[in-house]
């Protein structure tokens, strides 16, 4: 393991990438640059950075192509991406995201932007929750929201909270890793089962009573519009 923290820059902005080569620098990163989505694969598989900032639109492939052979290869898998895409193209962050991007920013962005998803897609990753470990704990949030997979069942400030099976599911999903967004699709992924259907409407249908039933803690799950949700992230999420 280097010491140093890598970032490779994926932009055929030239003043973008500088912009974003400056402000990584200045944080202590290791940065490397291409305006090409050949080249940047070529130099994630040679030196595996601890980052990718990812532009959608390249000359040649285009970033999302660029994510999913990042995610498809064993050894490129782990790197954090962060995708620059342009404002109106959901459907492609959505895309990014399926695909297995960390985060996103729209452009135009400011650096200081820039710079806070970057933090928080490094802190997310450095908090102790492991998927395993998380699959059959008990996750409390901020003490009085208490997720217990093992006996599917929620309390909030000590009072259970009568879930359906999917409205669980769907909890659980979400506050399994605070801070990352979740699209439509992938809650149905990981939701759907042989006794449930569900379309992306019936996603926010279930939200909504979720958020009813949870009361105060209805905020923590948030919409992120034209993408999913997302469990707040400055919620204190241990797993035991
Ligand atoms: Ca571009």
């Amino acid at each position: 393991m280097t010491s140093k923290k890598t970032a490779l820059i994926v932009e055929d902005e030239q003043e973008i990438a500088e912009l974003v080569r400056f402000h990584l620098q200045r944080e202590g990163f290791e940065c490397a640059v291409t305006r090409s989505g050949r080249r940047a694969l070529e130099l994630a598989r040679q030196a595996t950075p601890h980052l990718m900032i990812l532009d959608l639109m390249l000359p040649d492939l285009d970033g999302l192509e660029v994510c999913k052979r990042m995610k498809e290869s064993e050894q490129t898998r782990g790197v954090l991406i962060v995708m620059l895409s342009a404002r109106g193209s959901e459907s492609d962050i959505v895309t990014g995201i399926e695909l297995g991007a960390d985060d996103y920013v729209t452009k135009p962005f400011s650096p200081r932007v820039l710079m806070a998803r970057i933090h928080n897609v490094l802190r997310r990753v450095s908090t102790p929750i492991r998927d395993e470990l998380a699959e059959s704990a008990i996750v409390r949030c901020g003490g009085n929201l208490i997720i217990d997979k093992e006996r599917h069942q929620v309390s909030v400030n000590g009072k259970q909270v009568p879930l359906t099976t999917t409205e669980f599911a769907m909890l659980a999903m979400l506050a399994r890793k605070p801070g990352f967004v979740r699209t439509r699709d992938q809650i149905i992924a990981t939701v759907h089962g042989p006794k449930t259907v569900l379309s992306q409407r019936t996603i926010d249908v279930h939200i909504t009573a979720i958020r009813r039933k949870i009361g105060e803690f209805g905020e923590a799950i948030e919409t992120v519009r034209g993408i999913g949700y997302r469990f707040a992230d400055g919620e204190t999420v241990d797993a035991e």
